[in-house]
């Protein structure tokens, strides 16, 4: 009972730290392929340029509370951002809701070693098809 607990605490840390990490990579293969910096500017709309704030960062529910959409121009926002976001938060913390506090390294692990596959493919498959994504 207390390690279904246990595993259900971490997940529900783990799932906003995967979806929070899932909105880095985003950031970094938007900008890395057209050599901008990851730091400078801070985040933005690509449309208006519109400084995006605190609370347009959260991962996932800042898209649904937007309707998906920038908040200064309306420009739709790809569907594919929160779905991968989303994605980032269950890769990361489902190995640890199922073992995790009975095999932390291990469900912590696999969690960060899927994430990190999962990103690098997609990364590989954009790169293929430049307009995939947004
Ligand atoms: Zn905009």
């Amino acid at each position: 009972m207390l390690d279904i607990l246990c595993n259900l605490l971490g997940a529900a840390f783990l799932l906003p730290l995967g979806a929070a990490l899932g909105s880095f990579f985003e950031v970094v293969l938007d900008r890395l392929p057209r050599g901008e910096s990851l730091l400078w500017p801070p985040s933005h709309c690509r449309t208006c340029g519109h400084r995006l704030s605190a609370d347009e960062l959260v991962p996932v529910i800042s898209y649904l509370a937007q309707r998906g959409r920038c908040r200064a121009c309306d420009i739709p926002i790809g569907r594919g951002v929160p779905i991968r976001e989303g994605l980032s938060g269950l890769t990361l913390s489902l190995p640890w809701a199922v073992a995790g506090c009975a095999h932390p390294v291990f469900a912590l692990g696999i969690g960060t070693v899927l994430l990190v596959a999962v990103w690098v493919a997609w990364g590989l498959l954009r790169r293929r098809a430049p307009n995939a994504g947004h």
